[in-house]
């Protein structure tokens, strides 16, 4: 199958700073990718790069056959890339409904926008049961299915998380996990997931790069990497 995501030879710079060098990644229909590397690796810069919230200094992010770099974040979205940031950035103060409904803005207007809501409340049972809570009230694991639900709620192709476990137990990393997995039985949504940690990753990706120092210093099947050695090494920098 073709790729839906291709990026070139990124590079990233923050003033002096060097946040991604040489970075090249293909993400393919239908695949759960995920990056792996320690804080500061550049995971977060290489999300933002392809959602158009930083514009390479080099190199080029294909989704399907649209050049992105350069692209406003809001024009990217519009082709069907859709971002979980980290850290979720919810409105607290606002119910879990309206913090739903903001997430379909973009589409504003579209006849099915009301499908996609009730779709949504089938896919997260639980989020239905707290509409009229205020979001900052729900426990994190709740935050992040909605920081989730309103970033499917436009039916992205694409689906980019940003550390999804972080602050999280594990038996709520579980559900999360089980939601993504789900959506991608489901609807065919394609997934590139950062995580500091690769335990879980094993078991759910097909995919694997390991980022370190913003150069990507391992890429694999994740059946190829199931006993971790190679990961470590590259994580830590070992070898
Ligand atoms: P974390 O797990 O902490 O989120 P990360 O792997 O996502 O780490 P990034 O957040 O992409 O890494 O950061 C990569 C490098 O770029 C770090 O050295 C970070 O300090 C720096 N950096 C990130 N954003 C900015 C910014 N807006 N301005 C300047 N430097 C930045």
């Amino acid at each position: 199958m073709g790729a839906l995501l291709t990026i070139d030879d990124v590079h990233v710079r923050y003033g002096d700073l060097v946040a991604l060098r040489d970075v090249s990644l293909t993400v393919a229909q239908g695949e759960v990718v995920c990056v792996i590397g320690p804080n500061g690796a550049g995971k977060s810069t290489l999300l933002a790069a392809v959602a158009g919230g930083v514009t390479p200094w080099r190199g080029s992010i294909r989704f399907g056959d649209t050049e992105v770099v350069g692209l406003r974040p809001e024009v990217v979205a519009r082709q069907g890339l859709s971002l979980v940031p980290e850290g979720r950035h919810i409105f607290g103060t606002l119910t879990v409904d309206e913090n739903l409904r903001i997430g379909g803005f973009i589409h504003k207007g579209r006849a099915d926008a009301k499908a996609d809501y009730e779709r949504l409340l089938e896919l997260f049972p639980r989020l239905r049961e707290r509409l009229n809570f205020p979001a900052g009230r729900l426990s994190g694991g709740e935050q992040q299915m909605l920081a989730v639900a309103r970033a499917v709620m436009t039916r992205p192709r694409l689906l980019l998380v940003d550390e999804p476990s972080l602050g999280l137990a594990p038996r709520i990393v579980d559900q999360i996990y089980e939601i993504l997995l789900d959506l991608r039985q489901r609807e065919g949504l394609t997934l590139v997931i950062n995580e500091q940690s690769s335990n879980r990753i094993l078991k759910h990706a097909d995919r694997i790069y390991v980022l370190r120092g913003g150069r990507i210093q391992l890429e694999g099947r994740a059946a190829d990497l199931a006993d971790g050695e190679a990961i470590r090494s590259a994580y830590f920098g070992f070898g």
